[in-house]
């Protein structure tokens, strides 16, 4: 199945939504008070499959519904099969529970000195600021905790995790997360990068968030100004699919670059969405074109009842072959696992090494040839000067 799009257009407008006036559309409140969160609000927009129904149903008591009217003019309402829909709308895979999944895959609870800040590498920390996203991704890492479907009573303690940076000189890095950390207000966000940026060890700040995509309207000037003020502050967003780059997307890229926000894109490899060379290859040249540097593919963690979106670590592996020398080196990601029970991330990268050995190494490029790079230290040149030296001489 070859992958094809029209690359000279960027989806935009207001689609299923034209009776609203734009004022409201670009409004991020509006967007979130009107987001679609019951079955009943979906079927009057579209019609389920007996498989979507099902998972609709169970969504109440494991990671809630909700999708922005922006995001979902994204779904392709007649076909079941759209890597759009497959994200956010619920199916009965969810119900299942495979083998070796887990409500906290990651062991993100065990290593948590304080609630809602992990310290699992040793100069960075995660601060899970909240518990809420604009829209639900079916395959969430943090479902447990996340939309609150599970009580699972999760209250972001933010003075108590500041405290605990500021008393790890250690930590250097700091990586707002949750939950979705740009659905706080303008205030909270400035007074959380304000206190951040007052600890002398905090070098580096960066902000894991969907919203550039799943609320675009959210990325306000307001909001820019105050990354400019206190910034660098990094973004990973999280793009999965080409055709989540639109036109108000671009733009609220445009908006974060131009206030000095450095960004990249985080996916995660998802059957029937992504799990495609050409899908992937367009998805990257569309991030580069967003001035966003793809920087991690996930493989998924394994989190309850998403062994339907599983994919074969060996495709992960040849879309990556597909990508490295085949197109730009900016464009390329790294493959990783974030190792099951707390290991933290690993790269799973194609084999190009064929063989070392006291004189050389063996390797491959690209195209499959075989190249030979010596590691003896090369003997004393005899004979003529080398042409460096005569040029020295002369
Ligand atoms: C992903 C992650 C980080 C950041 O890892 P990088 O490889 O630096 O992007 C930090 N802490 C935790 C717990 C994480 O899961």
């Amino acid at each position: 199945m070859a992958y094809s799009e029209d690359r000279s257009t960027w989806f935009e407008g207001q689609g299923l939504w034209q009776h609203v006036p734009a004022s409201d559309w670009q409004d991020w409140i509006w967007q979130l008070k009107n987001r679609i969160t019951t079955t009943e609000q979906l079927e009057q927009l579209m019609t389920l499959t007996a498989d979507e129904k099902a998972g609709c149903a169970f969504a109440n008591q494991k990671l809630a519904l909700a999708i922005t009217p922006y995001f979902f003019n994204l779904i392709d309402r007649y076909d079941p099969d759209c890597p759009i829909r497959k994200q956010l709308i619920p199916r009965s895979g969810e119900m299942v529970v495979s083998d070796g999944e887990m409500l906290d895959s990651l062991g993100e609870d065990q290593h948590s000195p304080v609630p809602g800040l992990v310290h699992r590498y040793p100069d960075r920390v995660l601060f899970l600021v909240t518990d809420r996203c604009a829209a639900y991704c079916r395959y969430c890492t943090r479902s447990r905790l996340v939309s609150n479907a599970q009580d699972y009573n999760f209250h972001p303690e933010f003075e108590q995790g500041l405290r605990y940076i500021e008393a790890h000189p250690e930590v250097r890095d700091v990586l707002l997360s949750g939950g979705d950390p740009l659905l706080l207000s303008d205030r909270k966000i400035e007074h959380l990068l304000a206190r951040l940026r007052a600890i002398k060890h905090v070098e580096f700040i960066r902000i894991g968030s969907r919203i550039p995509v799943f609320l675009p309207q959210r990325i306000t000037p307001a909001l820019c100004d105050i990354f400019k003020k206190y910034g660098p502050i990094w973004m990973s967003i999280h793009v999965n699919h080409p055709k989540e780059c639109t036109a108000e997307l671009k733009a609220a890229c445009e908006r974060l670059s131009f206030a000095g926000v450095p960004l990249g894109n985080q996916s995660v490899l998802l059957k029937g969405v992504n799990d495609d060379a050409e899908v992937m290859k367009a998805l990257v040249h569309r991030l580069l074109r967003m001035r966003v540097r793809p920087y991690y593919i996930y493989q998924m963690d394994l989190i309850t009842g998403g062994s339907h979106f599983k994919v074969d670590v060996r495709k992960g592996i040849e879309i990556i072959k597909a990508l490295r020398g085949h197109t730009t080196g900016y464009a390329v990601p790294q493959y990783v696992i974030d190792a099951p029970g707390g290991g933290g991330k690993v790269p799973i990268n194609p084999d190009y090494v064929e063989k070392i050995t006291e004189d050389e190494i063996v390797f491959r490029n690209y195209e499959g040839g075989v190249y030979r790079y010596p590691l003896k230290a090369g003997a004393p040149a005899t004979g003529p000067a080398s042409a460096v030296q005569s040029i020295i001489v002369h």
